[in-house]
């Protein structure tokens, strides 16, 4: 199993200048890797729109090829980096062909604001009260917490003036699976408000509102200062620590959240995000990734699987429409906050109803024995097959 710990650290001035050198050195290789396996992918795309083949088959570069590249050609800069940081950034520009291949975006050349970090994939850092890292030095490091495990890599991240290192360690202890006793289906909310299928409900803590509000404020200066000024550039650093407070603050709510939710809960079901994104409009799915859904289930299934429990992940698809007492659809938009059942009666607060029918769409077994084993697929297909959903279904837009 994988875990990451983050820490903050705390290089002095001259280290501070080596760690900047570091990533503007990665940030360069980065682009300049990158405009190598542009160019070709662009030569290999006119070649085949002309269906000719001049030049023979077309043939990949790929990160092996760069990487004798790097190590014959190295320039000064380069070699002031540890040389499996240097590796690391050529597999990065790997995986952004491989992300492309599989329907993400077109890779991008990287800003200085956007690269803003790099990693030792295997060797060259040694935690010895102090985090000593090759080419760098012995970096003040505070370990707010114990780390288990095998460190497999080390990060070192920049956030504007801060420092951090990320481990990503990998635990073999043996988990054992616990007797499923106590479950929850968990309706996550537009408003950042989490609702249970208990009908009780968690909304973030005020001051990330209050972040918020401040973030609005500062992009609005920031939208005030004339183009290219001094000003202007100071005030981007403002909201971009006001963004970091933020993030801060989302993932301390997320990890606490998530703590609570395993340490109460054996079995916990969520609504599939990456479903619910496809079905929703793109606005009501950009409020739900800034919200950090994603970030809180992610963290529960980490936390739940470290501690033998299970995260289920099902279908949202009529989970607001349908009543959780009779089965029936009852369709409504998202400003109808309750729902009310006109053929049992049911009348309840919308978010419950649809966090019930979350929990209803697992693969419960609650009440027996035997421990909850899950398909690698999300197993809604049955689950709805068997749900008693009128036929013909509901023509109404699918909202959950
Ligand atoms: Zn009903």
């Amino acid at each position: 199993m994988k875990k990451t710990y983050q820490f903050r650290i705390y290089p002095n001035k001259k280290q501070e200048a080596k760690l900047n050198r570091t990533l503007s050195t990665c940030r360069h290789l980065y682009n300049d890797s990158l405009a190598e396996r542009r160019r070709q992918a662009e030569l290999n795309r006119i070649r085949r729109e002309f269906d000719v083949f001049p030049w023979g088959y077309p043939k990949w570069i790929n990160k092996y090829d760069q990487m004798l590249d790097l190590t014959a050609t190295k320039t000064s800069y380069q070699k002031e980096a540890f040389s499996q940081v240097l590796q690391d950034v050529i597999k990065r520009v790997e995986r952004s062909f491989k992300n492309f291949f599989n329907g993400f975006g077109y890779p991008r050349f990287q800003g200085r604001e956007r690269y803003n970090s790099f990693t030792y994939p295997q060797k060259g850092f040694e935690l010895d009260g102090k985090l000593n890292l090759s080419k760098i030095g012995h970096v003040k490091i505070i370990l707010h917490r114990e780390i288990e495990g095998k460190i497999k890599t080390c990060t070192i991240k920049k956030d504007i003036d801060q420092w951090y290192v990320s481990f990503s360690v990998e635990i073999d202890t043996p988990i054992i699976p616990v007797e499923i006793k106590t479950e929850t289906g968990i309706d996550v909310g537009l408003k950042s408000l989490l609702t249970m299928s208990n009908g009780e409900q968690i909304e973030p803590p005020e001051f990330l509102r209050e972040s918020q509000d401040k973030l609005k404020q500062e992009q609005k200066r920031l939208s005030r200062k004339k183009l290219r000024s001094q000003n202007r550039n100071n005030q981007r650093i403002i909201v971009a620590r006001v963004h970091r407070t933020i993030r801060n603050q989302r993932k301390d709510f997320a990890h606490k959240t998530s703590r609570k939710l395993v340490d109460t809960y054996d079995h916990i079901v969520f609504e599939d995000l990456q479903i619910k994104n496809m079905v929703q409009n793109h606005h009501l799915a950009k409020s739900i990734s800034d919200a950090g859904w994603s970030q809180l289930i992610g963290f529960t299934k980490t936390k739940a699987e470290c501690a033998g429990k299970v995260v289920e992940l099902v279908n949202p698809k009529y989970t607001s429409q349908n009543c959780s007492g009779c089965g029936n659809s009852v369709p409504k938009d998202l400003s109808v906050r309750v729902h009310s059942c006109p053929f049992c009666g049911l009348v309840l607060d919308r978010d419950h109803n649809a966090a019930i029918n979350i929990l209803k769409r697992s693969s419960s077994t609650v009440g027996t024995t035997g421990i909850l084993s899950l398909p690698k697929q999300p197993q809604w297909r049955s689950n709805e097959a068997g749900s008693s959903r009128p036929l013909g279904g509901s023509s109404s837009p699918l909202l959950s």
